[in-house]
């Protein structure tokens, strides 16, 4: 019997499991908290921003696009790229935009979920998927004198349209994974540029290029060809990114030198002073932070207007950012500090068995089995949650399998005339078993390296612990000695 889905946003989570449960012959309702589609690259606009996986690889299996402008796809088309979807797979009905959910709870009576809307709407469904993100909360550094700075100043995530910033004196806080973006962007036409810098990052060649005009229109007029071109080459990058780059996050040093060499290679050769070399090479091992793809990083701060500030800030002042060098005077001040996500704060509440919320359930830290079912909430399928991020390759093939992993499950449930499905307390505890045993053997779990992926308790809530293909392994079947159907 097709079960009624709820599924909560529409990045490319909640696409994929609406685009796929459909297909599946179940109903679809979409909640979307935005006025559009696509999520992260729906709120991601600053300039420079791009995918940091090969398009053809970030892209959906069941929908390639034969129309990416470059081999690594640029933020704004991957939005398109999701609106598009919505037209392809008429979901158009199913999507509730500009409706964000407050709160879900599980009835054990009715076996249902019921929604409630920032609209006031009560609707209740058989399956709740939480497709949040992880990375959608925009975070600020504690400096101190913030709100004293007499310049216009914003978050990367929250980027001002029609921003110029022609012949202005900008200060980038930040140099991650936007930060290397965004950097490039604004040193082309900033007065001067000044970035500052807490930790260097490990970068290594992105080696992007366009998709000739040929390509393109070989693949948009020769549909048979593109499918097997396209599926040949996305397996092709996906081993190389599963089998190869993964290696960068092997605890063991020799997993990692090649990655080590390659990008010290980089830094020689796009940054000839020793000075600023020395600046921007890590003092930690390759891996334990994200790794950045980038082909003009160290270019623009090589530029004559930019300069590299590793010196710690003391405070923000009106004028600017003071280090221990003085102020920096600025016009404007652009915050690329990431997002928070160790926290995994949601913006609705869920209250699952006996009224018991996930907050409380994550109180000691947010755990799910197999990043995708919480003991105590049936029928409950959260996409891109704990413990489902990479370093090395797609989130969006994660989704896919999260979303088949659900389909699964639902099959078995009406394979048994069972309506509920909820992973048993041990069978979570088993897993977390497994996959800390795993990620003790990464690079993320050195004592001496701190990210974003980890709590402030050390552990590491972000991650899976393996490649993709041990995912795909991990979700392969549903395991009746963990998962209980009732
Ligand atoms: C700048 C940036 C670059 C990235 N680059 C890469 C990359 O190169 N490769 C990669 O694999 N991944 C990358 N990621 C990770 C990226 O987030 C995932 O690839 C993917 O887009 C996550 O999709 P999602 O649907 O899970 O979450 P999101 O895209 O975050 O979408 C969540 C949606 O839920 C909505 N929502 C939240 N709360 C509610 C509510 N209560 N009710 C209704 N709607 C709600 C939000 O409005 C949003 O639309 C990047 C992330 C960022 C921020």
């Amino acid at each position: 019997m097709a079960k009624r889905i709820a599924i909560v946003g529409a990045g490319m989570g909640g696409l994929c499991a609406a685009i796929l449960a459909r297909q599946a012959g179940h109903q679809v309702t979409i909640y979307e908290h935005a006025e559009s589609v696509g999520g992260t690259w729906r709120a991601n606009r600053y300039p420079g921003v791009a995918c940091d996986v090969p398009a053809i690889l970030y892209q959906f299996s069941f929908a390639p696009n034969p129309l990416w402008s470059h081999h690594f796809a640029r933020g704004a088309e991957i939005h398109d790229y999701a609106r598009s979807l919505i037209d392809q797979f008429a979901l158009a009905d199913s999507l509730r935009l500009n409706e964000g959910v407050t709160r879900a709870s599980w009835d054990e009576s009715t076996r249902q979920w019921t929604i409630e809307t920032e609209q006031g709407a009560r609707d209740t469904a058989d399956v709740l998927v939480p497709a949040l993100g992880q990375l959608s909360r925009p975070t600020f550094p504690a400096i101190g004198g913030v709100d004293d700075f007499a310049g216009a100043k914003w978050h990367a995530a929250d980027w001002p349209d029609g921003t110029d910033l022609t012949g202005k004196r900008v200060g980038v806080i930040g140099s991650a994974a936007s930060a290397v973006q965004l950097i490039p962007e604004i040193a082309k036409v900033a007065g001067h540029l000044t970035v500052f810098q807490r930790t260097a990052n490990w970068c290594v060649p992105r080696n992007d290029q366009p998709v000739t005009p040929e390509a393109k229109m070989l693949l948009a007029t020769n549909i048979d060809v593109a499918m097997r071109l396209g599926a040949m080459q996305r397996q092709m990058l996906f081993d190389q990114a599963d089998n190869f780059s993964w290696q960068a996050f092997q605890w063991t040093p020799e997993g990692r030198a090649a990655f080590t060499r390659t990008a010290l290679d980089h830094l020689a050769a796009q940054v000839p002073d020793d000075a600023l070399r020395a600046k921007l090479t890590p003092d930690y091992p390759i891996g334990c932070k994200r790794v950045l793809l980038t082909d003009d990083y160290y270019p623009a701060l090589v530029r004559d207007n930019v300069t590299l500030e590793t010196a710690p800030i003391e405070r923000i002042e009106r004028a600017g950012v003071r280090t221990r060098d003085g102020v920096h005077d600025l016009d404007v001040l652009v915050f690329a500090t990431g997002f928070e996500t160790t926290q995994w704060n949601w913006s609705m509440d869920v209250a699952g068995r006996g009224g018991k919320t996930l907050t409380e359930t994550w109180r000691e830290g947010p755990e799910a089995y197999l990043g995708i079912m919480v003991s105590g909430f049936p029928n409950m399928f959260i996409l891109y949650g704990p413990n489902t991020n990479l370093g090395h390759n797609s989130i969006s093939f994660m989704i896919e399998t999260q979303v088949n992993y659900m389909l699964k499950t639902l099959a078995a449930l009406e394979a048994e005339g069972a309506a509920a499905a909820d992973v048993t307390a041990d069978g979570q505890e088993r897993f977390y078993q497994r996959i800390e045993q795993s990620l003790a053997g990464t690079v993320w779990a050195d004592p001496h390296c701190n990210s974003w992926y980890k709590a402030a308790n050390g552990r590491i809530y972000q991650n899976w612990s393996g490649n993709c293909a041990s995912y795909v392994e991990a979700t392969a079947t549903v395991d009746r000695a963990e998962v209980a159907f009732a």
